[in-house]
């Protein structure tokens, strides 16, 4: 990313905000190199535009570099800050630099004080390449790579340099390759369509956004474990741990909804899993005696689904900043209060919480304060390769993981592993 890379996505953002064309056309139909990065940099900045904007007025970086636009400080602090740094030298990056212990302080304090009500855009799900998670009760990584290659795909060795230079975004058209990060997981193409295949209608493979899988690989419970997916519907994950614990021991799965119960319940059965037990039931509800013997648990609550890139309910159904705090404040207490009786099992070894959500307030906020409460359970770090952690809000948060369309290749997500200090 060069400092022209910055400066025209700051042009973009000031003429779509005179209403001089979608972000979209601008950045698509001009002639800059790089269209998909300054896109991605222009969503996500404006996805968090009044965190950032507030970061800007506290700051008062505005007043000590005039020659800085609002748009081109909005750009730079959203990389600074939320994004992978400032990627260009030169002056911009010793400006952003020169004023950064005021800049982070600040940000610090705005994200720890209110529900910041970012104004999203959306990044496009068909951007993203199209994850698979083999479903390896059924079938191994070998054999799927095999089947795909007889319908017609080209397998690409991960330390292939096309792929590498490529970003291992799964850019290649009829090519895949394996996940760097994950096992069971394979890379397709953005917009591959394999619903049509028998491994997809027989449950041998499943289409799991990547960091979607994180959470299961992350609580990882041995074969035989006893285990509870406590908010499990439509059930990628309960399956996943399922096929982690190689189908041996106990998995409670719950759902308080009884549609996707439903749903959970056939992807279930899709998957041949045999040692799931699905339950409707609110997991607030559930007494935590009755449970002695559970060791992990999978904890993936509602939430706002600000990370996922092609849903935008979010937006449009809470449209004023007082709706959407009022919306985020609801969740935020909904999701401390079922962290907090996920922490309340008695001999609960290690739980896994994750959102699809970019908001402090789901993610970072909610495990410093469930953690306040609960000082007999500690952070873990995991995935010690992935770079982008939680949010600096406090210490331990960098144990957490981050996930983002323009960094991972993926939807937006948080995972944080908790584990009882022994
Ligand atoms: N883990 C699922 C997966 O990977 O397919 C997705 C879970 S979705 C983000 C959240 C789920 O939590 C919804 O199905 C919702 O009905 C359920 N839920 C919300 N509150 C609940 C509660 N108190 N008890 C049980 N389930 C709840």
């Amino acid at each position: 990313m060069s400092s022209n890379t910055y400066k025209f996505a700051a042009s973009v953002i000031r003429r779509s905000d005179a209403k001089r064309g979608s972000i979209k056309s601008l950045v698509f139909n001009s002639t800059c190199a790089q269209k998909k990065k300054i896109y991605a940099l222009v969503c996500e900045t404006l996805k968090n535009r009044s965190l950032l904007q507030e970061v800007l007025d506290d700051s008062k970086l505005s007043s000590m570099e005039p020659k800085l636009t609002p748009s081109l400080a909005l750009v730079l602090l959203y990389d600074f800050l939320l994004g992978k740094g400032i990627c260009c030298g030169g002056p911009l990056k010793r400006m952003i630099h020169k004023h950064k212990t005021n800049l982070k302080e600040t940000f610090l304090e705005i994200s720890s004080r209110e529900i910041s009500a970012p104004v999203a855009t959306i990044t496009p799900a068909s951007t993203l390449p199209r994850y698979v998670r083999i479903n390896s009760l059924k079938m191994n990584d070998k054999e799927a790579i095999e089947r795909f290659t007889h319908l017609g795909y080209t397998y690409r060795e991960p330390s292939d340099k096309v792929m590498r230079r490529r970003k291992c975004d799964g850019t290649l058209s009829m090519t895949f390759h394996s996940d760097f990060d994950l096992p069971n997981v394979l890379v397709f193409p953005p917009g591959t369509d394999v619903t049509k295949t028998d491994l997809y209608t027989k449950g041998t493979i499943f289409l799991q956004d990547k960091a979607s899988c994180i959470p299961a690989y992350v609580l990882d419970p041995p074969p035989g474990s006893i285990v509870i997916d406590a908010c499990a519907a439509p059930g990628n994950k309960t399956t996943h741990l399922s096929a982690i614990t190689r189908d041996k021991g106990q998995i409670f799965a719950f759902d308080h909804d009884a549609k996707r119960l439903e749903a959970l319940k056939n992807m279930v059965h899709k998957s041949g899993a045999t040692c799931v037990k699905v339950q409707l039931a609110d997991f607030l509800k559930i007494n935590p005696m009755d449970y002695k013997t559970v060791e992990y648990i999978l904890l993936d609550p509602s939430c706002s689904g600000s990370g996922i890139t092609n849903r935008d309910d979010h937006l449009t159904t809470h449209t004023t900043q007082d709706s959407r705090q009022k919306r985020l404040r609801s969740l935020s207490a909904f999701q401390y209060k079922i962290l907090c009786h996920a922490l309340k099992f008695p001999n609960v070894r290690r739980v896994v919480y994750s959102t699809c959500s970019i908001y402090p307030e789901e993610n970072e906020l909610v495990i410093q304060a469930a953690l306040k409460k609960n000082k007999d359970f500690k952070l873990v770090g995991f995935m010690p390769q992935w770079k982008q952690r939680g949010l600096p809000i406090f210490k331990e948060a960098e144990l957490c993981l981050r996930a983002s369309p323009e960094i991972n290749h993926t939807s937006g997500f948080f995972v944080a592993k908790i584990e009882r200090i022994p």
